[in-house]
């Protein structure tokens, strides 16, 4: 049976989102961005709130984990790492599989932007919550991992089936559109951002994006066959990805 999405933006670029298996109405929020936004749209919806799954500890992610849970009595499943500014019901990691009434999410791990960072697949539907690991044409940054283990994380997300829908936490598609282009001339990363400028001057979203669509144009996923755009040429993939991270860190586009 499907699961339905409400996304619905929050703060200034984040992305709120309600997940509910089909099946028995169970329902879960993925983060706690805004958790004002969360219950307005729960209550916009007429859905009740069974989980709160989290990816990762930032406060734009878990930090409306308190009030959320007080108001629908939720239970709070997350990785370790959320501990440190929120309590957890469920600590889950990498391999471990969350149930949502008959929704099954595998719990992938892809640390790097934290270090406990994790992502929530549901290989039935072929559905996708990736916090701030993977963007539409960008990734997370490296506020805690390595290269290494970034690439890593982010090789698992490519693992997963192209039409995978990517629910990525914020709207920075524009952004790091210009940045693609200043990195990558392929032809159909050009489509593509040309469909971006478009979808964001009329105000529309750009997630969910899809994992076929990131590996063909996204350039942190590309790393390697731009290797010699950012220096990096003859080095190891994680490290053509980390020249690319670099790259984008000091974007002043
Ligand atoms: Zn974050």
């Amino acid at each position: 049976m499907p699961l339905t999405v409400h996304q619905f933006p929050c703060l200034s670029d984040n992305y709120g989102f309600l997940a509910r298996d089909a099946a028995t109405g169970k329902t879960a929020c993925i983060d706690t961005p805004d958790a004002a936004a969360i219950l307005a749209a729960l209550s916009q919806k007429g859905w009740t709130l069974d989980l709160i799954l989290n990816t990762h500890w930032h406060p734009d992610h878990a930090g409306g984990n308190a009030e959320v849970a007080a108001a629908t009595g939720a239970m709070i499943v997350g990785p370790a790492e959320v501990t440190r500014i929120s309590a957890l019901d469920r600590e889950v990691r990498g391999g471990d599989e969350v149930m949502l009434g008959e929704t099954r999410f595998q719990v992938i791990e892809t640390g790097g932007h934290t270090l406990g960072h994790i992502a929530y697949f549901d290989a039935a539907e072929h559905i996708a919550f990736v916090g701030d690991t993977l963007f539409a044409l960008g990734c997370g940054r490296l506020f805690e991992g390595t290269a290494e283990q970034m690439w890593t994380s982010l090789q698992r997300l490519a693992a997963l089936p192209d039409d995978t829908a990517v629910y990525c936490a914020h709207e920075y598609t524009a952004s790091n559109a210009r940045f693609a282009l200043s990195v990558d001339d392929d032809p159909t990363l050009k489509a593509r951002t040309d469909q971006i400028f478009a979808q964001r001057q009329r105000g529309e979203p750009t997630v969910p994006t899809t994992i076929g669509l990131e590996k063909a144009t996204n350039p942190f996923l590309r790393a390697p066959k731009l290797a010699q755009r950012v220096g990096a040429a003859g080095q190891p993939d994680h490290a053509a990805f980390g020249a690319v991270r670099s790259a984008k860190d000091n974007f002043k586009g």
